[in-house]
């Protein structure tokens, strides 16, 4: 996939063109852009080390810090790169970095692991999934990606969260369909042992089925909720999976 920049021609455009257009088609859209070559992070990488070894600490390393903490260089990497090209590039320029690079990864406040689970799938994770939090235990997310007849929903688990036991009700039709995207997870029916869940697995929940979903205790867990249509569909909410029945799982 193309890496789109449009600085070169944003800043240069009419002062010089050509420069704007080796930016932006050439260095971006054709050397960024080889991600069979490299993987972006990898590239974020080489070029936040580069910059900091010029000892460049103006909007271009900033540029290039914010787009390495996008293709998922965590605060720890960042910190552990630094570190490491201190000794062959300087230790000013280091502590030059870091003073920007402090800035770029803790201003949302955003944990490494909920950037890295981000980047491991293509829909995002959502907001907090305030309006049902009374039937999760641990903190779950929630991202509408489809109005209309089929309701879509990508639903993410922090580790350890889950939702209670509850029940699709329909008088006819109805039910859930679960799409795993992202990390490992659980699914489980009244009585039967739990079924581990992985990316493309999925999983066909039939109206009246008493059933929990969440993540595993030790991983992120992403998968799409599809509300299948039926009549006078609703969600009926038991008791929260025990501690005990969860432990047990791994
Ligand atoms: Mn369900």
């Amino acid at each position: 996939m193309a890496v789109k920049q449009t600085a070169g021609r944003d800043a240069l455009g009419q002062f010089a063109p050509k420069f704007a257009q080796l930016n932006d088609d050439v260095l971006f859209g054709e050397v960024w852009s080889r991600e069979e070559a490299l993987s972006l992070r990898d590239r974020s990488l080489v070029t936040v080390v580069s910059l900091m070894a010029q000892g460049l600490v103006d909007s271009s390393f900033q540029y290039h810090l914010t787009t390495a903490k996008q293709n998922g260089i965590t605060r720890q990497e960042i910190a552990e790169i630094l570190t490491h090209a201190a000794f062959y590039a300087g230790w000013p320029k280091a502590w030059a970095a870091f003073r920007m690079a402090t800035a770029v990864w803790t201003e949302d406040g955003e944990s490494d692991e909920k950037a890295r689970h981000q980047q491991s799938m293509v829909f995002p994770i959502g907001a907090p999934n305030d309006g049902f939090a009374q039937y999760f235990v641990g903190q779950s997310y929630l991202q509408p990606l489809a109005a209309g007849p089929v309701g879509v929903y990508n639903v993410t688990f922090e580790p350890g969260c889950r939702n209670n036991w509850h029940i699709h009700q329909a008088q006819q039709g109805g039910g859930q369909m679960l799409l795993c995207v992202a990390g490992r997870g659980y699914y489980q029916e009244w009585g039967q042992p739990a079924r581990e869940l992985h990316p493309g697995d999925v999983v066909n929940i039939p109206t009246g089925v008493k059933h929990w979903h969440g993540a595993a205790p030790d991983s992120w867990f992403s998968h799409l909720a599809l509300e299948v249509p039926g009549v006078n569909c609703s969600n009926e909410w038991l008791e929260p999976v025990s501690d005990e029945e969860y432990g047990k799982l791994k």
